[in-house]
């Protein structure tokens, strides 16, 4: 039998390691120098906020440029790389522009004479992909002499995995894209995919996996720097390779199956030559479904949180693009919304096969397709339709307020946030996670940098022992992303603050606890992420420019500045109500068989009492202590980072839902928590932070 040659190798330097896999595999020996030769590289998506997560989800430059190099080796003159970029407006061509910039293709375009081109933008041809049916792909790829397909190695929600021949379906126009997500149980998505290949030029495959995706293929999977390289002459069998590192059987993924039989290939590796490394040596498990509840109604999410009342179907395969990225929304602006009081029955399907549960009190159908097909049907109680494809954000927002559920507009004002959102995760993490891969201008990190001042006026009405400590105060803090546990202060020599009038202050390297006002805490709560926080008893800050220097432990330094500007208005205002400002907290009853213990923290926000604006943020300990226990805490409502999604996050929040999904509270348990009051969202905008009376709930 023939065999296909496959090379999986680690990257270790740049061009070295590709170059030498593709030499393993002979990926390359057919060409003569005068073929024109297609790139396409896997942009699943793209966002033109800061922070946009890229590790797993596009195809690293690095690997990009790694090729056009090892092309040009081998005499290749006339290069193009293209790709197909789909977000939530369809007649938008700037975010794509802005992607071929960042990620440093115009650059390769003067520097290697290569071409660079938006699919979207391009005409499209009709090919056969099977009897009768037909796929409209980009003109250019298929007057190539050559494709290369560059895909990123990573599980798919619904394909499974997503590897070399599933990256064509960049190739082809939205329209054939629709189609590809048929209703059709037997020509659905998965016989889609198989077809891809056909007909189509000599294609090879490079798979990136120097970023691996674990339940891809967007920025809502699990990212891992994995360093693997996959190549091959045949797109067949670098997937079938790349599936089973993965730790999935090619058995076991639908489309592997419909193109085996298309092609009389087998599924397991009789016809594959794998040269390099093992497949063993580089295994590694991703997972390709989010874990849903196991009636499949809704993402175990909502059962960690105890949301009751709304189910959100597993989406199916018949889900394209459009309604695919409001999927992953969705769900999160619901969780956003739930104050621990179920919603009235309500029921969301979308893609093109799903039916609805009889008996339900309301039916949202997400789409046009949804809508189409269940317009008329006599088993929903209530119909609220989401027409359109896409989706308009504002009828989803207006659908689901319809249903009762009170979903944030704000998060679907800003979709462009939301990869920031699940970025930071991975940001500064600087001993994996290299932005310069995506694009050659960012100098990659060798220490933690900062991630966040703050500077502020700090107002202490304490109510406990705390007292002794004066009430005007200064309050310094840093935030490292890229620190994690006590050990990481190592990394850290001295943070000094400079300002006004020869203004210092020495951050101490100490555990914090109130009483010494001054070192780091080992944020428990957050993987134990470092952040330093201290106190200058001294009084009050002058206004002016505060600089915070970080030396390191090799001697480098950074600094962040911020401008304080006392806001004397929220501290007199305060000081005028405060007496009127109520604690109070509830238990939420043990509802529909959930024994968890669910409690509503609620205070008076200034708004009602003098008219003035504020923010406020909610943090719960275990025990009856006389300040927050911030190493350990037991919940925290964490508005700096969620006004990434809401950007009014906090904004006179009157009560914190504190919920289990972190740290289920204990029964017959004393609790401190404690609630700030804060002239800003941000941190490094924060002028004035008052730290209002503690107050104690006990569990039943
Ligand atoms: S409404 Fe949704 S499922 Fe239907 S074609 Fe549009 S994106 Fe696809």
């Amino acid at each position: 039998m023939n065999k296909f040659r496959v090379a999986i190798a680690r990257y270790r330097k740049k061009t070295k390691s590709l170059k030498r896999a593709i030499e393993l595999a002979g990926t390359f020996n057919d060409l003569s120098g005068t073929e024109k030769v297609f790139l396409k590289p896997n942009i699943v998506y793209w966002s033109t906020a800061p922070d946009f997560l890229k590790y797993g989800v596009i195809t690293t430059s690095r690997i990009v440029e790694d090729t056009i190099i090892i092309l040009k080796e081998y005499g290749i003159k006339d290069i193009t790389i293209g790709e197909g970029i789909v977000n939530s407006d369809p007649k938008d061509i700037t975010t794509a522009k802005h992607a071929f910039e960042y990620l440093g293709y115009n650059k390769f375009k003067k520097r290697y004479g290569i071409k660079v081109i938006n699919i979207m933008e391009r005409p499209f041809e009709k090919v056969h992909i099977s009897e009768g049916i037909t796929l409209n792909y980009n003109i250019d790829s298929l007057h190539s002499d050559l494709i290369i397909s560059l895909p990123v190695l990573k599980t798919h929600s619904q394909a499974r995995v997503s590897l070399s021949i599933k990256n064509l379906k960049g190739l082809i126009d939205i329209a054939s894209r629709k189609k590809c997500h048929s209703a059709d149980t037997e020509r659905d998505l998965d016989f889609f995919i198989s077809r891809l290949p056909k007909n189509l030029p000599p294609t090879v495959a490079i798979i990136d996996g120097i970023y691996t995706n674990e339940r891809g293929p967007g920025y809502d999977g699990k990212m891992r720097r994995s360093n693997i390289l996959i190549t091959s002459t045949d797109l067949f069998s670098a997937d079938k390779v790349g599936a089973k590192i993965l730790g999935h059987n090619p058995l076991d993924i639908p489309y592997f199956v419909h193109f085996s039989e298309d092609n009389n290939r087998p599924l397991d590796f009789s016809d594959v030559d794998i040269v390099g490394k093992t497949i063993e040596s580089v295994k590694n498990y991703h997972d390709y479904k989010f874990p849903y509840s196991d009636d499949g109604l809704h993402p175990i999410a909502f059962d960690k949180q105890g949301i009751k009342g709304v189910s959100f179907r597993e989406y199916d395969n018949t889900t394209c693009t459009y309604c695919a990225i409001i999927t992953g929304i969705i769900p999160l602006a619901i969780s956003y919304a739930w104050e621990g009081d179920p919603w009235d029955d309500v029921e969301i399907i979308l893609g093109k096969r799903m039916n609805p549960t009889p008996g339900k009190k309301r039916t949202i159908l997400l789409g046009q397709c949804m809508f189409n097909k269940h317009r008329n049907n006599p088993v929903i109680n209530e119909i609220i339709p989401i027409k359109g494809c896409p989706a308009k954000v504002e009828n989803i927002v207006e659908a689901l307020h319809k249903a009762g559920i009170k979903v944030n507009s704000e998060i679907f004002e800003n979709l462009e946030n939301i990869p920031s959102f699940f970025g930071l995760a991975y940001k500064h993490r600087f001993n994996e996670f290299h932005e310069s891969f995506f694009n050659e201008n960012v100098v990659d990190e060798a220490v933690p940098p900062i991630d966040d001042i703050g500077v502020s006026q700090f107002f202490l009405d304490s109510n406990s022992n705390l007292n002794t400590h004066p009430k005007k105060q200064a309050k310094f803090e840093v935030r490292f992303f890229g620190l994690f546990g006590e050990k990481s202060t190592n990394a850290i020599k001295n943070i000094i603050v400079e300002g006004p009038h020869n203004y210092e202050f020495k951050f101490k390297s100490q555990l914090f606890d109130f009483n010494n006002g001054n070192g780091y805490i080992v944020d428990n709560l957050n993987h134990g992420m470092i952040r330093y926080l201290a106190f200058d008893r001294n009084g009050y800050l002058d206004d002016g420019e505060y600089k915070i220097i970080v030396e390191y432990w090799n001697d480098e330094r950074c600094y962040k500045k911020r401008n304080l500007q006392a806001n004397r208005k929220i501290l007199k205002d305060y000081l005028e109500v405060k007496d009127k400002i109520t604690y109070s907290f509830e238990e939420k009853p043990k509802y529909l068989g959930d024994p968890r213990i669910f409690i509503s923290t609620k205070w008076t926000p200034l708004k009602n009492l003098s008219g003035i604006n504020a923010y406020y943020a909610n943090f719960v300990s275990e025990g009856k202590t006389d300040n927050i226990n911030l190493h350990d805490l037991t919940f925290a409502d964490n508005i700096f980072v969620n006004s990434i999604l809401i950007p009014s996050y906090g904004l006179n929040k009157a009560s914190t839902l504190i919920n289990t999904r972190w740290k289920p509270l204990k029964p017959n348990t004393e609790y401190t928590w404690l609630t700030e009051i804060y002239d800003s969202n941000k941190l490094s905008d924060i002028n004035i932070s008052i730290n209002q009376p503690i107050q104690y709930f006990k569990t039943i």
